[in-house]
């Protein structure tokens, strides 16, 4: 058997109930076969794959608060700090009530090489808790934060783990999660990134996945010699990263005639109402009914259905698993040419070999949504030197690291004989620069 199935079986064997850590264990590992093949003596002398499938550590902890009735509650906090080979520990805190350790596993794992890619000096983790911040009020948000903070801040700091926001985790949370770390430690450092800008933000933070995943696919479009410009794009969700894919998508001339939330999506064939769209769910936190009885264009469908909607360029900016075989053979039969996935792992692994085959360009979530780590690593320089940047030297810094990041996975794919598949390049370009540094750190 070849290091690379047998790395797969021992992974499947010692983490069988994290069913999302295996597929990410699976799916990077299936696409670095060809540089484990080239390398595979070292790489097994030196245990690469056990390592690196092996988080440095795991911290879950018990995080008590009381809600509005005076009634304690009880949630489970989750850290995993998977690798720091090349940077702190670097990836968003994710509050729902779906949060696992395999969630947070997968997650971390998938961080790991997205932070690689962006070419910054940022190492893979990630965290979170089974907390649903949906319905609960200002001041239980607090106490859960805080109680959470109570216990994470052993584990983090500016430059051991530097945490972020993720789904359920927006600037309130990170406000009162950041508030706490300094009360509890007394020092005012770039411990989390995400912050408001009166604290420590960077602008464009906020914009940074959302406008990220539209500079990558644009890269990668213009390189396979087809226009963004006049196509029909259909996105998935309706959070931070749907919100801003949709802006920058607009802005490059594209029309988006989707978004969606997890109660049911909106098809709007005269093209988002951006400012609609802002309003609803940045303002009023309300569900996509309220867009569509404000907007006569707009159709609102209970439950899933985005990609049944004919489009060029489909961006699913939801969550995990949310575009399974039968929505990319819909997207395939309404002629689909690209796919960029702005959340983490949103396409299922037989879903991503269907586009694959049927010739779909396909940009995995690592790549195109890193846009937002790389802000935030953007955002932790700019704490260390003390300094503000404006928000079009982000941008433009922003935009050059997603080009640059195009251009290293389309490399790496091509100098391992797998020109076009950018899974695999993303994941070797990623993989290359981790295994470097820890065979450079030793066994450690
Ligand atoms: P938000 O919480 O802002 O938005 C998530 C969106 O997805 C909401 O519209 C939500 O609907 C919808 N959603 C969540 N769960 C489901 C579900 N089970 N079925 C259908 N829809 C669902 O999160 P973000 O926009 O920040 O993140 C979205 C994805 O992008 C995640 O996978 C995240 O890990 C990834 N990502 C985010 C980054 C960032 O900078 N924000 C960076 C890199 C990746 P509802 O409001 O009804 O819950």
């Amino acid at each position: 058997m070849g290091y690379v199935d047998e790395i797969i079986e021992l992974t499947a064997k010692k983490n069988a109930d994290q069913p999302e850590f295996i597929q990410a264990v699976t799916e990077v590992l299936e696409s670095l076969r060809p540089v484990v093949d080239a390398n595979e003596e070292l790489y097994r002398r030196e245990a690469v794959l056990e390592r690196i499938v092996e988080p440095d550590r795991q911290i879950l902890f018990r995080v008590p608060w009381v809600d509005d009735k005076g009634q304690v509650q009880v949630n489970r906090g989750y850290r995993v700090q998977f690798n720091n080979s090349i940077g702190p520990y670097k990836g968003g805190i994710r509050l729902h009530p779906s949060v696992n350790l395999g969630i947070i596993k997968f997650l971390g794992f998938e961080q790991i090489f997205k932070n690689s890619l962006t070419s910054l000096p940022i190492g893979g983790g990630k965290g979170g808790s089974d907390f649903d911040p949906k319905g609960k009020s200002d001041r239980e948000i607090m106490a859960f934060c805080q109680s959470f903070m109570n216990e994470l801040y052993k584990y983090i700091g500016a430059d051991t783990d530097v945490p972020a926001g993720d789904i359920g985790t927006g600037a309130r949370e990170i406000g009162y999660m950041f508030g706490q770390y300094k009360k509890i430690r007394g020092v005012y450092e770039g411990v989390f990134t995400g912050k408001g800008l009166s604290y420590g933000g960077s602008l464009a933070r906020k914009e940074a996945t959302g406008f990220g995943l539209l500079y990558l696919t644009n890269e990668m479009l213009k390189c396979n010699g087809i226009e963004l410009a006049g196509k029909t794009v259909c996105i998935s969700g309706s959070g931070n990263v749907a919100i801003y894919a949709a802006q920058k998508a607009t802005e490059l001339g594209a029309k988006v005639v989707t978004v969606s939330d997890s109660t049911g999506w909106v098809y709007d064939p005269e093209g988002i109402d951006l400012a609609l769209l802002k309003e609803v769910k940045e303002v009023k936190r309300a569900r996509l009914t309220e867009y569509a009885a404000n907007r006569p264009s707009a159709q609102y469908h209970e439950g899933r259905g985005v990609w049944t909607i004919k489009c060029d360029v489909a961006l699913p900016c939801a969550t995990q698993n949310e575009l399974l075989l039968d929505d990319a053979k819909a997207l395939v039969a309404n002629g689909c040419i690209a796919v960029a996935e702005g959340a983490n792992m949103p396409t299922t692994l037989d879903a991503t070999e269907y586009l694959k085959t049927n010739g779909v360009l396909f940009a995995p979530g690592k790549a195109a949504n890193a846009g937002g780590v790389a802000t935030s690593a953007l955002e932790m320089s700019q704490n260390s030197e003390r300094l503000s940047w404006s928000f079009e030297e982000v941008d433009s810094k922003l935009q050059t690291i997603m080009v640059n990041i195009f251009h290293n996975l389309d490399a790496a794919a091509k100098k391992y004989g797998k020109e076009g598949d950018y899974v695999a390049g993303a994941n070797i370009a990623g993989f290359e620069k981790v295994v470097d540094a820890m065979l450079a750190q030793g066994v450690c």
